[in-house]
């Protein structure tokens, strides 16, 4: 690789004397005043390289020599190859040459101008036969640190750099067919703030720049409202979480933190899905698939649930309370029940599945009683609100089988466990409930993946049927006048 900077950089203003520089062996630059003082310098480091078991690359490699003439400033560029290196000519580089070093593109007279290729990569990216989830894993974790790293070294606009972000934005917006208006921040907060976790460049690069200096960048960093500079990006990131929380499709968001493994599949190109559930569980999870409550906004036309039930058409709706997803409501609680109950039994436990038991106000039935080794655990499953703080919905499933207690002691040597795997339909877990399945043994943080996914993929069910079911509840029925 070869490189060379420009002789106002090094403090080199030769006016008349001819000067030469050479570059190879993995972004090593040599320097001359002129060509046969370079040769020299070549010739002695050449048994160095080689005992340090390096070999210089003539494919790679590249010499400039030029000559400062006039006042202006002109530079007459040799294009004769002067240079051997192992008695190979070394290609020698004209004015319209260029050279990339440490991922840094230079000219003959110097850093090149930012060409950045974004649009073109994106669309290149876009346009490759890969699942969508390879798409954003490729993005996030190949291509925009390749393009920070060239960012961070050039002369920075606020403008060039939100333009970069809309690109990315549409990128991801076309990929996973979001809509226009999903909120900006959902596409930059931390996916386990809620958000998809892709890298922001108008706010990242400025402060890696700034670290590396010279320049602070001090106009790049500041974020409106905010009086402070901001120096670090987990800054930027807690102010996304906040903006993200604070929108309409956002609100439901906030209780993804208790968890933040269980997200992991948002940005680890997971093969465990297929491309259109990738798809989907996206849009479920950032409350972007089609309901009549979200066309409507800022518009008055009708916004009430399409089936005839007396309330807004919203996705909380229509996958937890509408009665017409009722079936599929419950196909999604046993699917994440057989789930956990297939995991218990492979881990040497007996279960029983909605055992009867009779309670001090009628008959339990918790979703699995788990006989381990020296304990018995109780859990139920349950899906809720996304506005309903998971917290309290497993404390509820903990007090209300509690009172099994007294039934279940002294059937093992330790006291019975009543616990609970809640979740949001928004793939959220609890928590609390992750710590006791976790501390038991009956699932592994990868299983919390994939609760999160079923979880998600089986409300999409849900939503599917009510799109596509004519049913209309006539008792019921919304009269709009
Ligand atoms: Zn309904």
């Amino acid at each position: 690789m070869g490189v060379l900077s420009v002789p106002d950089q090094l403090g080199l203003r030769c006016r008349g004397e001819w000067v030469s520089k050479l570059a190879f062996a993995d972004d090593l630059v040599l320097c001359a005043e002129n060509a046969v003082d370079l040769q020299c310098i070549v010739d002695r480091a050449m048994p160095v390289v080689k005992a340090c078991g390096l070999r210089v690359n003539e494919q790679k490699s590249v010499s400039v020599t030029w000559l400062a003439c006039g006042k202006e400033k002109r530079r007459i560029y040799d294009h004769r190859p002067t240079i051997m290196v192992d008695n190979r000519p070394i290609a020698a580089m004209g004015v319209d040459g260029s050279f990339k070093y440490l991922g840094v593109k230079f000219s003959p007279s110097g850093r090149e101008k930012l060409c950045c290729g974004l649009r073109a990569s994106l669309e290149t990216l876009r346009s490759s036969r890969l699942k969508p989830q390879q798409k954003v894993f490729f993005l996030v974790h190949n291509l925009l640190p390749a393009y920070t790293h060239e960012l961070t070294f050039s002369r920075l606009h606020a403008g060039t750099l939100k333009r970069y972000d809309t690109y990315v934005r549409a990128f991801v917006r076309k990929v996973l067919y979001l809509p226009k208006d999903t909120p900006t921040t959902f596409f930059h907060a931390s996916t386990k703030d809620g958000g998809m976790g892709i890298p922001s460049l108008r706010w990242g690069v400025p402060i890696n720049a700034a670290k590396r200096g010279p320049e602070d960048y001090a106009h790049l960093r500041k974020y409106r409202g905010i009086e402070k500079l901001v120096t670090t990006y987990q800054q930027v990131l807690r102010i996304f979480r906040k903006e993200l929380w604070d929108s309409c499709d956002g609100t439901g968001l906030r209780s993804h933190k208790e968890v933040p493994q269980a997200h992991a599949w948002i940005l680890d190109g997971s093969s465990m899905l297929r491309g259109h559930s990738y798809i989907n569980c996206v849009n479920m999870r950032a409350n972007t698939l089609f309901s009549r409550s979200r066309a409507a906004r800022g518009r008055g036309i009708p916004h009430q649930c399409s089936r005839g039930c007396p309330q807004p058409e919203t996705l909380n709706h229509i996958v937890q309370v509408c009665f017409c997803t009722h079936g599929p409501r419950m196909k999604r609680h046993n699917g994440l029940v057989n789930y956990l109950k297939r995991g218990c039994e492979q881990r040497g436990n007996t279960v029983h599945a909605e055992p009867l038991f009779d309670g001090p106000s009628g008959a339990l039935k918790p979703d699995l009683v788990v006989y381990g080794r020296d304990q018995i655990a109780v859990i139920d499953v349950q899906v809720i609100n996304d506005q309903f703080p998971l917290k309290v919905g497993h404390g509820n499933k903990v007090s209300k089988y509690s009172v099994l207690r007294e039934k279940l002691k002294g059937l093992r040597s330790r006291e019975p466990i009543f616990t609970s795997l809640t979740m949001n339909w928004r793939g959220a877990i609890c928590g609390a409930s992750a710590e006791e399945l976790l501390g038991l043994g009956l699932i592994s943080r990868r299983d919390l993946k994939v609760l999160s996914v079923r979880c998600l993929e089986l409300g999409v069910d849900c939503w599917r049927i009510h799109r596509k079911m004519t049913s209309f509840s006539g008792r019921v029925m919304y009269d709009p006048g």
